[in-house]
C-alpha cells in the first residue's frame, strides 16, 4: 500500500470553480480574490484580511510596513520553517532565536530574556496548528518594563509604542484560544495556503490585520494593496474601467498579489473547511488511540481546556530515541511506501545560519524535539485502511529499531 504525506483535496468542485474563473475573462486579482478576503475576514472575525501569493511575502511585507531594518532584532522560535527567519534577513535585521517547549512552540519565559532596545518584532509560530500561549505572549508586550525598553524609529513604531507581535500562523488557520480563532489573537497573523497546508490555494497566503487603536486597519489594508502591487495606486481591475488608464507609482512596492485562479481554489476550500477540520480531527483521534498504549510514544498536544489545534500535523516523538534511530525508523516507513517527514530541521542548523554564527547547541529543547520527531501522513482523503497501515508499520519499525536498547531514563 502506498501512503502519501499530504496531497491536496482536488475534485470536481475545485475544477469547476477554477474553470469558471479561467473562462470569466478575469484571471488575476479581481472579484474572486476580494470575495475570498471578505469570507476570510468573517471566518477569523478580524477587521481586515489581505490575500497574497504566499505567507512568506505576508510576513516580509509586515516587517517592512513596521519599518524593520538593519540594526533591528526580531525574536522567533528556533523550531520553525526557514521562511520565518529568512524574511528577517531580507529586511537586513537580525533573527534572534529562542528555544521552544514541549508543545513545540516558543517559550514565553525565554522571550523576555531575549528582548533588548533593538527588539522590534516577535514572531511566534503556531507549530503544527497548535496556537501559542498568546495570553502570555501579549502580556509580555503590554508590561511597562518591556514597553520602556522599546525605542521607536518610525511613525508606525511610535504609534504602537511597543514591540509588534507578528504571528506566523502558517499552520493554524481555524485553530482557537479560548474559542477565539487565530487571526484575532494578536496584532497581525499570517496564514499560508501553500499546497501542503490545511487550506490551500496552490501557493498563497493572507495577512489578518487586527491592530489596536489608534490604527485604522482598513486604511492599512488599502495601503498594503498598493504596496503589494508595485506601489501602483490603481490595481489592474480599476485600470480596466473605461478611460481609467492613468496611474501613479507612489513607492517602489513589491509584487505578491493573489490571483483569482488561486482564490477560486480557496473559495471551495473555505466553504468546506469545517468538514476538513472534522476529518483531520478524526484521523488524529485514531492515531492517538492506537499509540497511547505504547510507552515509547510521546503523543502531540491538540486540545486542552483553553486551546485547540487546526490539526495540521501529527508530530509524534519517540521517547529515548537518538537521531540515528529516528532516521532508521523513518527509513523503514519509506521502505513500506509510507511518506513521513520531520518538522522541522531547526533553522540554526542550516549552513547559511551556522555561517552567521548560530548553533543548535543553544536550543536544547529544539534539538531534542527535532531528533525524536516524525510527522505522520495526515490529509482529508487518508482512508481508515491507510491509517491502520501507518499505525502498524510505525509500531513495527519502532519495535525493530529500539528493541535492544535498555531503558535508561524513561
Ligand atoms: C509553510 C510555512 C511558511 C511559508 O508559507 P508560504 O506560504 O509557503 O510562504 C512559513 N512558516 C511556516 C511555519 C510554514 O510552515
Amino acid at each position: 500500500m502506498k501512503v502519501p504525506f499530504a496531497p491536496p483535496r482536488m475534485d470536481q468542485r475545485v475544477i469547476d470553480e477554477v474553470a469558471d474563473t479561467l473562462l470569466s475573462g478575469w484571471i488575476t486579482t479581481g472579484p474572486k480574490t476580494k470575495k475570498f478576503e471578505k469570507l476570510l475576514t468573517a471566518y477569523c472575525n478580524v477587521p481586515n484580511v489581505l490575500a497574497l501569493n504566499s505567507a512568506t511575502a505576508g510576513l516580509e511585507i509586515m516587517l517592512r510596513w513596521f519599518g524593520v531594518k538593519e540594526g533591528d532584532e526580531v525574536i522567533l522560535p528556533a523550531y520553525t520553517y526557514s521562511a520565518t527567519a529568512n524574511v528577517v534577513i531580507h529586511c537586513g535585521a537580525k533573527p534572534v532565536f529562542v528555544d521552544v517547549g514541549d508543545d513545540f512552540n516558543i517559550l514565553p519565559s525565554e522571550i523576555e530574556n531575549a528582548i533588548n532596545k533593538n527588539t522590534k518584532v516577535i514572531m511566534p509560530v503556531d507549530f503544527g496548528g497548535l496556537p501559542c500561549d498568546f495570553q502570555k505572549v501579549n502580556n509580555i508586550f503590554q508590561s511597562e518594563n518591556i514597553k520602556n525598553k522599546f525605542v521607536p524609529a518610525t511613525d508606525v513604531q511610535q504609534q504602537l509604542g511597543r514591540i509588534l507581535v507578528l504571528s506566523d500562523a502558517a499552520h493554524s488557520f481555524g485553530a482557537t484560544v479560548n474559542n477565539i480563532k487565530t487571526g484575532a489573537l494578536t496584532d497581525v497573523s499570517v496564514f499560508s495556503f501553500h499546497a501542503v497546508k490545511n487550506l490551500t490555494t496552490g501557493e498563497g497566503g493572507a495577512i489578518a490585520l487586527n491592530l489596536p487603536k489608534p490604527f485604522d486597519n482598513q486604511s492599512i489594508y488599502d495601503y498594503l494593496c498598493i504596496y503589494t502591487l508595485h506601489g501602483q495606486n490603481k490595481d489592474a481591475l480599476a485600470k480596466m474601467q473605461k478611460g481609467n488608464w492613468r496611474y501613479d507609482i507612489i513607492e517602489a512596492g513589491f509584487k505578491c498579489n493573489m490571483t483569482d485562479i488561486m482564490a477560486s481554489i480557496g473559495l471551495v476550500e473555505l466553504e468546506r473547511y469545517a468538514e476538513t477540520l472534522e476529518r483531520r480531527k478524526q484521523i488524529v483521534a485514531n492515531y492517538n488511540e492506537a499509540f497511547a498504549k505504547y510507552p515509547w510514544a510521546q503523543l502531540p498536544e491538540f486540545k486542552s481546556n483553553w486551546r485547540e489545534s487546526s490539526y495540521h500535523l501529527y508530530p509524534i516523538r519517540i521517547k529515548n530515541c537518538t537521531e540515528k534511530q529516528r532516521d532508521a525508523i523513518m527509513q523503514k516507513m519509506f521502505d513500506a511506501d509510507i511518506a513521513v517527514n520531520v518538522h522541522f530541521i531547526p533553522v540554526p542548523m542550516f549552513s547559511f545560519y551556522t555561517k552567521l554564527g548560530y548553533s543548535l547547541q543553544h536550543y536544547p529543547k529544539a534539538k531534542d524535539n527535532y531528533e525524536r520527531e516524525i510527522s505522520l501522513p495526515l490529509f482529508y482523503n487518508l482512508t481508515e485502511e491507510q491509517q491502520q497501515y501507518v499505525i502498524d508499520n510505525l509500531i513495527k519499525a519502532v519495535n525493530e529499531t529500539l528493541v535492544h536498547r535498555p531503558a535508561i531514563n524513561s
